[in-house]
């Protein structure tokens, strides 16, 4: 059985984790601080805070920029449900876009569903190719004169969103950590970046998540860092750390925080996974989806993925080969003919007007036909480090073997 997408668990992590864990420091502390610097300077950032997931460190960031009821979202409908749940958290509104035929939100349709109640824009770089973020924030900064600040907002002295003027660009970077625009690492392009380190995703801590600030001027970054961090320690002035000093015991409470910080522990697998990013997971990557595009480029009964053009690189997390022609069902039986060969594969994602939640909120899959289409012919192959190439030949053997038993030859 070929799993789909195992974590690279060796000797190294389970050595970082045991130093951890006999250091005497487990929760959030020197580990996580010096992933977080490591994560700044990989992406070329000033500061990157790490907390629990992606869903929850962006959902402070929809707080920290006063999102609530009466205001918009907008969300492509062609993404994992996290997308849209934190701005159900929230109170807001998801407002769903289409994606175009890289699955990236398209900028056009974007444009169109911007009013002046839209307050955060959240494109996704689906599979780790990133979005077209030039482009969108050209869209941001280009609609700014329907932006409508909330006037009572203040937040640590002063209000975010008078002082952006604009639809805050959220990037759902949980696939494309390594990724680049231009040469340069995905982080630096939009107004924050948010990126997950789940156990599935191309570099993890388990669970985890993390946000690259690039807020400009004149937002200044430390004092955001400050600000989340203490959002994700019940707002409390200071941290476990911060309190071990002798004599720091006493702290205050400076509103209702929440509870998502990172751990020790899963800092000490993330700089193992840091520290080989570069020089072999990536690379082994590339590797595994370059002998898949080989292997599929020459067959008229498959649609490729998109891994690199003039402007992006994908962080390999993904391979989303697409069917040239096959109805929905038709996907769904090759998919159970390739894990009968004793392949795992996946759908990525459901869209998410398919999904019961959002059916029941009035989506509807109609509006948005190109996350339809998409979404009916794709499967996604195992792409992992330790995946090897005879592996991938036989994955892509299943893969065949399936199309030709379900669609004939
Ligand atoms: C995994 C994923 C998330 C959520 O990440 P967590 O760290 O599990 O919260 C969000 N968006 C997309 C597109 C994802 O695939």
């Amino acid at each position: 059985m070929i799993p789909f997408s195992p974590p690279r668990i060796d000797d190294l992590t389970v050595k970082a984790v045991e130093e951890a864990l006999r250091s005497g420091w487990i929760t959030t502390g020197p580990r996580t601080k010096e992933f977080e610097r490591r994560l700044a300077a990989y992406c070329g950032v000033d500061k990157v805070i790490a907390l629990n997931s992606w869903t929850n460190a962006c959902e402070l960031v929809l707080r920290w920029y006063g999102i609530g009821p009466g205001d918009e979202v907008i969300v492509p409908a062609y993404t994992y449900c996290a997308t849209a749940n934190i701005v159900m958290h929230v109170g807001a509104k998801p407002v769903m876009v289409d994606v175009l035929d890289d699955f990236t939100m398209d900028p056009d349709a974007l444009r169109k569903a911007i009013t002046p109640r839209t307050k955060c824009i959240i494109p996704v770089d689906i599979g780790g190719l990133p979005c077209r973020m030039q482009e969108i924030m050209r869209v941001a900064v280009e609609t700014c004169h329907l932006f409508t600040p909330a006037v009572n907002l203040r937040v640590a002295g002063s209000n975010p969103q008078m002082r952006l003027g604009r639809a805050l660009v959220l990037c759902d970077a949980a696939h494309s950590f390594g990724a680049r625009i231009e040469g340069k690492p995905v982080g630096g392009q939009a107004d924050i970046t948010g990126f997950s380190f789940h156990a599935v995703k191309n570099l993890t801590t388990a669970e985890g998540g993390a946000l690259a600030f690039n807020l400009p001027e004149p937002f200044d970054t430390a004092e955001l860092y400050k600000y989340l961090n203490t959002m994700s320690l019940h707002g409390q002035s200071k941290d476990a750390l911060a309190k071990t000093q002798p004599g720091a015991w006493r702290y205050d409470v400076e509103f209702p925080g929440w509870k998502c910080n990172m751990t020790d522990l899963q800092a000490a697998i993330g700089l193992v996974e840091l520290d080989r990013y570069e020089s072999e997971t990536e690379p082994r990557r590339k590797a595994i989806c370059e002998r898949y595009m080989a292997a599929f480029s020459n067959d008229a009964r498959f649609e490729l993925p998109v891994l690199k053009d003039e402007h992006r690189e994908t962080s390999y997390h993904l391979f989303m080969l697409r069917l040239a022609k096959a109805t929905e069902e038709q996907r769904d039986a090759i998919i159970t003919a390739i894990a009968e060969r004793e392949v795992s594969v996946n759908v990525h994602f459901i869209p998410l007007p398919l999904l019961s939640y959002y059916k029941g909120q009035g989506y509807r899959m109609d509006d948005y036909p190109n996350a339809y289409r998409h979404y009916a012919r794709e499967i996604s192959l195992p792409v992992y480090y330790d995946l090897s190439d005879a592996q991938v030949d036989e994955v892509v053997g299943a893969v065949k073997a399936a199309v030709t038993q379900v669609l004939g030859a």
